[in-house]
């Protein structure tokens, strides 16, 4: 009798400030979900010191706009590794935690090419790409020739099959449509009292307004 053996389980992370999460952020989550074929995708919200946060705006109040995004959203889940602990976490070390806690499963990072550009600054940059792959989405302003991006992709970059194949070390880049959306432009927006934000799901925006969040 022949069996196939079970295909391990590929679990994307998306890290960021989601300072706050917008519509850039979820239009890559699902073209990732949709064309990676990914069991989950963990949007990890990062630790900000204070002096990085933004006024009035908490670690708390950030995953409450995430949780409002992803609702209704099946595949998509919230990880909060890195908010328990006091400091900033490297990506290397959560993401050597998450493999400690799932070491069956292929880890994916998430990132946009703004990113790529310098990930060879990111501490221990070789480390990551021993604990998981690099899913990298387009991302307006950005090509794929500017900064460390043509030295990582000659020497890692793969077709999206090696997500399954290979359990670490591919750099894969998708060719989701670009969507131009920027939390820095969304905090200035804010600011400046606009009231229609179409780079905000409706429920994110409300609760902006409700919490009064980014008023200066
Ligand atoms: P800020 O303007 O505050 O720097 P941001 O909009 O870049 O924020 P982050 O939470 O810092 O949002 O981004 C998390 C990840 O999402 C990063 O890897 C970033 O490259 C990616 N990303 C953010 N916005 C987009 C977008 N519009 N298209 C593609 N990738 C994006």
């Amino acid at each position: 009798m022949t069996s196939s053996l079970p295909t391990k389980r590929l679990i994307g992370i998306f890290g960021g400030t989601f300072d706050p999460v917008h519509q850039g952020h979820l239009a890559c989550a699902r073209y990732v979900l949709t064309h990676c074929d990914l069991d989950a995708l963990q949007l990890m919200p990062c630790h900000l010191p204070p002096h990085r946060a933004s006024p009035g705006v908490s670690a708390i109040q950030r995953v409450e706009m995430l949780k409002l995004a992803i609702t209704g959203e099946p595949k998509m889940q919230l990880q909060t590794l890195e908010l328990q602990r006091h400091t900033p976490s490297y990506t290397a070390d959560s993401l050597a935690l998450l493999k400690h806690a799932m070491p069956d499963t292929t880890l994916a990072f998430v990132i946009g090419m703004d990113s790529l550009a310098y990930f060879k600054q990111w501490h221990q940059w070789q480390h990551i790409l021993t604990l998981s792959h690099l899913i990298v989405c387009r991302r307006p302003g950005y090509s794929s020739e500017k900064g460390d991006t043509p030295t990582l992709l000659a020497k890692y970059g793969a077709d999206i099959s090696a997500l399954r194949t290979a359990d670490n070390g591919k750099i894969i880049m998708l060719n989701n449509p670009e969507f131009s959306a920027s939390a820095t432009a969304i905090r200035h927006a804010l600011a400046q009292k606009k009231q229609n934000i179409t780079e905000l799901s409706p429920a994110v925006l409300n609760y902006i307004q409700q919490q009064q969040l980014y008023q200066s």
